[in-house]
C-alpha cells in the first residue's frame, strides 16, 4: 500500500459555506455543504476540529486565472445586490443560470482558496476532501452552469507552482467538465478525463473533443448504470492513468449522475462513485475530492458523507441514529414529488447498487474515447 493512502485525510470547509444561498428559486437553493457536515457531525465522523478552514483567495490569486475586470465585476454586483444589463449580457452574471446572492464574491473566492489550500496540504502526499469545490464550468470571463470561478483549476495550477510533472483531473460528474478541460488545453502536464451524460448541458465535451490531445471525453447515454460506469473507467481512465501515473489526481465527484437526481436521467448509486474515487486515489500519492453538482439533497448529503466515512474508514451500513435521520428529514426539494421518495433517502447511506448489462452504445464510447 502506498504510504500517502495511510495519512489522516484532510476535510476542508470553511464557515462561510453554512449560509443559505442562491434565490430561492435555484436548483442550488437548499443545503448542500453544511448539509453534508451536519450528517457526519451526526454520524460520528467529523468534529469541528476537523475541519481545516479554507480562506478565501485574494483579487491577484483569482487574476491568474480569471479576467481582473470579470473579478471586479462580480465584486461590484454583490456589493450593489444588482448588475447592470450590460455586465449581464457580457458577464452571465446576475441571471437565472448565475444569480447573485450577498455574499457570492466571499464564497466563490473562498471555494478558490479551498482548492489551493487543498493542494498545498498535499505537498508530501495523502487526500483532502473539499466538498464545497467542484464549480468545473467556471471560465477565465464569465460565470457558467452555477459557476463564479473555477476552483479545479487553481488546485492544478498550486500543484504544478509545487513543480509536479504530471497531473491528472478526472470529473464524474454529470455534466461536461469544460471550464477544466479548456484552462488546460496548451498544458501537456494535465490530462483531464470527463464521463457525463450525452445530449445535456453544455452539450460539447463529444467523443471527438480531445482538448489538446491530453483530453478524454466519454459522453455517455441516459440511465448509465453502475456496471457500465466502472467498465468506462476500466477501459478508459483507469488504462491511462496506469500509463500516465499522474502526481497527483483532482477529482470532482458530482453527486447528479445518481438515480434520483432531478437534473438528469443517469442510473447509478453511490457505491459505484465511492468506487471510482477510491481507485482512483490508490492510483497517485496525492488525492483532491471536489464536490460539484447534485440536485437531489438527500442522494447529495448521502454520497458527499458517506465519501468522507469512507475515507475515514467509518462503517458505511450501520444504522442511522436519530440525529442522522433528522438531517435527512429536514431536507427539502421543490423539484421532487413526494411519491418519487425513496425509503433509502432517509433511513441509509449507501444505496442498493444498481447493476445492469453493459450496452452496445456504452461499448463503443469506450472503444472510441481510449
Ligand atoms: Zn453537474
Amino acid at each position: 500500500m502506498d504510504n500517502s493512502l495511510k495519512i489522516k485525510p484532510f476535510f476542508v470547509g470553511s464557515n462561510i459555506f453554512a449560509r443559505e444561498l442562491f434565490g430561492k428559486m435555484h436548483p442550488l437553493s437548499g443545503k448542500r455543504v453544511s448539509g453534508v457536515i451536519e450528517l457526519c457531525q451526526a454520524m460520528g465522523w467529523l468534529k469541528d476540529e476537523d475541519i481545516t478552514q479554507s480562506r478565501a483567495a485574494s483579487f491577484n490569486t483569482l487574476s491568474r486565472f480569471h479576467d481582473k475586470q470579470y473579478i471586479t465585476a462580480i465584486k461590484e454586483a454583490d456589493q450593489a445586490g444588482m448588475v447592470s444589463a450590460q455586465i449581464r449580457n457580457k458577464y452571465c452574471l446576475g441571471t437565472m443560470e448565475n444569480p447573485l446572492f450577498k455574499g457570492l464574491y466571499q464564497r466563490a473566492a473562498t471555494t478558490v482558496g479551498g482548492s489551493i489550500l487543498a493542494a498545498q496540504l498535499l505537498k508530501d502526499g495523502g487526500t483532502v476532501y473539499h466538498p464545497s469545490g467542484g464549480t468545473h464550468h467556471g471560465r477565465p470571463d464569465r460565470a457558467s452552469g452555477f459557476c463564479y470561478f473555477n476552483d479545479p483549476v487553481f488546485a492544478i495550477l498550486e500543484f504544478l507552482d509545487q513543480g509536479l510533472k504530471s497531473v491528472a483531473y478526472v470529473d464524474i460528474d454529470v455534466h461536461f467538465g469544460d471550464g477544466v478541460q479548456d484552462a488546460f488545453e496548451q498544458e501537456q502536464r494535465v490530462h483531464t478525463f470527463s464521463i457525463h451524460e450525452e445530449k445535456r448541458w453544455p452539450y460539447t465535451g463529444g467523443l471527438e473533443d480531445r482538448g489538446g490531445g491530453q483530453s478524454f471525453n466519454m459522453p455517455v447515454p441516459h440511465g448509465l448504470n453502475d456496471t457500465e460506469f466502472d467498465y468506462m473507467l476500466d477501459q478508459v481512465v483507469y488504462s491511462n492513468l496506469k500509463r500516465i501515473k499522474p502526481q497527483a489526481i483532482v477529482i470532482t465527484l458530482g453527486a447528479d449522475g445518481l438515480y434520483g437526481d432531478p437534473l438528469s436521467k443517469m442510473n447509478l448509486s453511490n457505491g459505484a462513485l465511492w468506487r471510482c474515487v477510491m481507485n482512483l486515489r490508490a492510483m497517485s500519492p496525492r488525492t483532491i475530492i471536489l464536490g460539484g453538482g447534485g440536485y437531489n439533497p438527500w442522494t447529495t448529503l448521502r454520497c458527499w458523507a458517506g465519501m468522507w466515512g469512507l475515507l475515514i474508514g467509518a462503517d458505511l451500513n450501520a444504522e442511522l441514529n436519530s440525529e442522522a435521520r433528522a438531517v435527512l428529514n429536514a431536507l427539502e426539494c421543490d423539484l421532487i414529488d413526494e411519491d418519487e421518495m425513496e425509503n433509502d433517502w432517509l433511513s441509509r447511506i449507501t444505496d442498493e447498487p444498481r447493476t445492469g448489462d453493459i450496452r452496445p452504445s456504452v461499448i463503443e464510447v469506450a472503444a472510441q474515447a481510449k
